[in-house]
C-alpha cells in the first residue's frame, strides 16, 4: 500500500503536469461520474492530505485514493498501460495524466472537498503538521499495539506498513508493544515526520540513509535475513487482516 511520501510525490508530479493549465479532455470512467466533464476548466491546485489526493478544477475537486494498487501516471508512462485499467484521463494542450486502478475516485464540490479528510490525524507531510496533537492521538488508547496505532490514519496521516515497521525498529519497540509503554511518544511522531519528510522527493525510499537496493530498509521485507545492527535473523508475522499487507517485521534482539 502506498505511503504518504508516495502520495506527496504523486501530487508534485500532477501539479507539474497540470497546474495552471486548461483541461482539453476529461474522461471519467467510473459509472457514477461518467457524465462529469471538466473540459475548459483550469486546474488550480493539486493537494495531498495524508494518502488522499485532490485535483481542483473549476468548482470541482477530483478526489482520489491510491489504496492497494492505484497510481497516477503522466504522459509517456500512460502508453504502457492497458486502457481498461484507466479510471480517469485528463489532458491539457501539452500534458496528460491518467488515474490507474484508483481505490477511490469521486468528483466532489470543491468548497466541501476537505470534508472527506476531516477524520484524519495531523498530516505528516502537511504544512500544518501538529506534533503535539499527533502525540496525544498516539497515546489515547494506551493498550493498543504500536504498529497498528501508527497505521491508523485518524491518529496520524501518512504512515503505511513500511514506515510502521521501520519506526518500530529505529525506536527499539516491538510492533506489538502497547503504545502506553512508549517512553517518548513525541519523539516517536517526530521520527515519523522526519522519515517521510526525507523521502518526500526520493524515488528510492530509504530509512537507513543508504539508497542502494537491498540496503535501504532496516527490517521491512527482510524476514530471515540478518539484522543490520546485530545479525540476529529478522522475524515476521502476517497479521490476520484480510485485504491488507499488514505484515510485521522485527529484530527480536534490537526490539523489546
Ligand atoms: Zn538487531
Amino acid at each position: 500500500m502506498p505511503e504518504g511520501d508516495t502520495v506527496f510525490r504523486t501530487a508534485t508530479k500532477l501539479r507539474e503536469a497540470l497546474a495552471g493549465k486548461t483541461l482539453t479532455r476529461c474522461d471519467v470512467r467510473v459509472p457514477k461520474f461518467a457524465t462529469v466533464d471538466l473540459t475548459g476548466c483550469v486546474v488550480d491546485e493539486v493537494i495531498s492530505r495524508g494518502k488522499h489526493l485532490f485535483i481542483r478544477a473549476g468548482d470541482a475537486s477530483i478526489h482520489s485514493h491510491l489504496k492497494m494498487d492505484g497510481a497516477w501516471l503522466i504522459d509517456g508512462q500512460i502508453r504502457r498501460i492497458q486502457p481498461h485499467k484507466i479510471r480517469i484521463l485528463l489532458e491539457t494542450e501539452d500534458s496528460r495524466a491518467a488515474g490507474i486502478d484508483l481505490g477511490v475516485l469521486e468528483i466532489l464540490k470543491r468548497e466541501h472537498d476537505m470534508d472527506v479528510v476531516d477524520h484524519l490525524g495531523p498530516d505528516l507531510l502537511g504544512a500544518d503538521w501538529e506534533p503535539r496533537i499527533a502525540r496525544e492521538n498516539l497515546v489515547s488508547d494506551p493498550e493498543r499495539p504500536l504498529a497498528e496505532t501508527l497505521l491508523d490514519q485518524r491518529v496520524i496521516a501518512g504512515v503505511g506498513n513500511v514506515y510502521a515497521n521501520e519506526l518500530c525498529f529505529v525506536t527499539g519497540y516491538l510492533p506489538t508493544t502497547p503504545v502506553g509503554n512508549v517512553k517518548d511518544p513525541l519523539r516517536m511522531v517526530q521520527r515519523a515526520r522526519d522519515m517521510l519528510w526525507l523521502n518526500r522527493s526520493r524515488v528510492n525510499r530509504t530509512t537507513t540513509g543508504d539508497t542502494r537496493s537491498g540496503r535501504d530498509l532496516w527490517v521491512y521485507g527482510r524476514v530471515g535475513r540478518p539484522c543490520r545492527r546485530c545479525n540476529t535473523p529478522i522475524e515476521s508475522d502476517r497479521a490476520d487482516v484480510v485485504g491488507t499487507d499488514r505484515i510485521s517485521f522485527w529484530c527480536p534482539n534490537c526490539q523489546r
